[in-house]
């Protein structure tokens, strides 16, 4: 049988348990056999991440020990320059020529897909899956996005997850680390002990 993957691509800055929940859920309603987490190196679209891939990298493999399905791949950290998510779909197209794929989203990050280099190539080789999130439906889109997620919604290239959105995002969660908040119930363990162990988040600059 063809294999089903969703592929969740992101910052992991650091990875949450609002990521490991959706996740968990896509691979539930698609029948996912696993999700591989890409922690990005070098988002062109977001500012620069505050730790250090390499530890993104490890906070994402101890989030992803969580569940079965989960996977991790360095994709995006072991390639140079900037990294598009059209390219990171077509290597895997070409690794697994047979399998489903499902690109995984937010509901922000859906809303800002026709940003994205190539988003129109994008979208024929991979199936798109959003979850809600607090502020964005997946069903209120950009006007440039209408007619691709009318048609896409119709052939079932686009699932809407159905879950109840949460709160929790990683600026939250850095500010709270860096002024000593709790973040209970916002972190898997091992990764809070890893933010612990190498003194993560302490000097954060964002403004909430
Ligand atoms: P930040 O809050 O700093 O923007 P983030 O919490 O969105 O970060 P990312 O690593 O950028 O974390 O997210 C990766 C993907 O997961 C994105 O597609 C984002 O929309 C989605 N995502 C993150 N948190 C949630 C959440 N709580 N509910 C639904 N989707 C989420």
């Amino acid at each position: 049988m063809n294999r089903r993957i969703g592929l969740f691509g992101g910052t992991f800055d650091p990875p949450h348990l609002g990521h490991t929940r959706i996740a968990r859920a896509f691979a539930d309603q698609l029948a996912l056999d696993t999700v591989i987490f890409l922690p990005a190196g070098d988002p062109y679209h977001k500012t620069a991440p505050r730790a250090p891939a390499a530890d993104r990298l490890a906070m994402t493999r101890a989030a992803a020990a969580a569940d079965p399905r989960f996977a991790v791949s360095d994709l995006d950290i072991v390639r140079s320059g900037a990294t598009y998510t059209a390219d990171t779909v077509r290597i895997f197209r070409q690794h697994y020529p047979a399998a489903a794929l499902w690109w995984l989203v937010g509901a922000d990050s859906l809303a800002a897909l026709h940003t994205w280099k190539d988003w129109q190539t994008l979208v024929r080789q991979t199936g798109i899956a959003a979850a809600p999130r607090n502020g964005f439906t997946p069903t209120a889109l950009p006007q440039p996005l209408h007619h691709w997620a009318a048609q896409a919604l119709a052939d079932g290239s686009l699932h809407l997850l159905s879950a109840p959105p949460d709160n929790i995002s990683s600026t939250d969660i850095r500010g709270r680390l860096k002024t000593g908040k709790s973040t209970a119930g916002l972190l898997d363990p091992a990764v809070a002990a890893y933010i612990r162990r190498h003194g993560l988040y302490t000097d954060d600059t964002d403004t909430p």
